[in-house]
């Protein structure tokens, strides 16, 4: 079977929308992009650390969906990265109330020598230079790299931020983090500077309006699935970089055409992503329902015009 590598947090967040309020649950980036990655034919492992605080049901969670964790490191005494967030009324914007590093703060990763060959390689959100760390522990060039950020690290890490996105193929961003990065309010101009930094592919997630696929001249556009109940938006970005992910370690095919299906593969599943709080839904998932709605999005995209010349 083919093979993923995901980094990323594995945490407690606190999340309030304007439908509740949650204490501290199971979440972060690695978290997420696994739980949808798992609804690939693929072999996937996370590289992250908790604390001693880290429930075992919460691994369990992860161990259900068949994810390789013997990278995920548990420091002694230590305690697990923790994330607090508030949405605003529209849902597309948040307040991040808290970020405590805690065990991350001194992170070195350690890559499964059996994973050290992974076919692609997911860099979800956390400290860039853990990022590049992983990178450097490949003995294999993967097929593709991608790579998740935030405000967060442009805020408190741009240089090492700026060495590891050198170093891969494929960025994953939302729109307001693409505008911060590249200084550029127009998504088309921001989208060719970061293609200028080293991605040759630059996606750029707008929320409910969808997200961009730029590659040289090229865009591609996929809407997000109009849904009736949206309760949290915690982790949709990452369920899209799992989902994203997934479908290309499976196909293994890194072309630009499978690139725009994997944009559409990540847009479904994050559209499951966002129906419950936290991972409730994810866990739940079943294979149909991936696959009811993939034809959904079909229908909802699909028209036949002729073009008259
Ligand atoms: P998303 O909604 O896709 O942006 O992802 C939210 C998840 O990212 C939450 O589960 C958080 O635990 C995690 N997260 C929040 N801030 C950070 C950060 N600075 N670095 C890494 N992960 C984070």
């Amino acid at each position: 079977m083919n093979k993923l590598l995901i980094v990323g947090t594995v945490a407690f967040d606190a999340i309030e929308t304007p439908f509740g309020k949650t204490d501290k649950i199971l979440g972060g980036a690695a978290t997420y992009i696994g739980l949808s990655a798992s609804f690939f034919d693929v072999e996937s492992a996370i590289v992250s650390v908790v604390g001693e605080d880290f429930p075992e049901e919460y691994v369990q969670v992860l161990k259900n969906k068949n994810i390789d964790l013997s990278g995920l490191e548990v420091v002694k005494g230590g305690k697990t990265f923790f994330w607090s967030g508030r949405y605003h009324n529209d849902l597309n914007s948040r307040d991040t109330l808290d970020t405590q590093l805690n065990t991350l703060a001194d992170f070195q990763p350690k890559v499964p020598e059996n994973f050290k060959n992974a076919d692609v390689v997911m860099l979800g959100n956390l400290h860039p230079l853990v990022q590049s760390s992983v990178l450097d522990q490949m003995t294999e060039t993967p097929k593709l790299v991608v790579l998740d950020t935030m405000n967060f690290w442009m805020d408190c890490a741009l240089p090492e931020l700026m060495e590891v996105i050198k170093r891969i193929d494929v960025i994953t961003i939302n729109d307001e983090e693409a505008r911060q990065l590249s200084g550029e309010y127009s998504l088309v101009k921001a989208a060719a500077k970061i293609q200028a930094m080293g991605p040759k592919y630059v996606v750029i997630k707008k929320g409910e309006h969808g997200a961009l696929l730029f590659h040289d001249k090229e865009v591609f556009f996929a809407p997000a699935l109009p849904l009736e109940e949206v309760f949290d938006p915690t982790g949709a970005g990452d369920t899209f970089a799992g989902g994203f992910s997934g479908f290309i370690a499976q196909s293994k095919n890194v072309s630009f055409d499978n690139l725009k299906n994997a944009v559409i593969f990540g847009s479904n599943m994050a559209s499951f992503c966002v129906e419950k709080f936290g991972t409730q839904r994810m866990e739940e998932l079943t294979k149909d329902e991936v696959s009811n709605r993939l034809q959904q999005f079909r229908a909802l995209t699909q028209f036949d015009i002729s073009l008259q010349s």
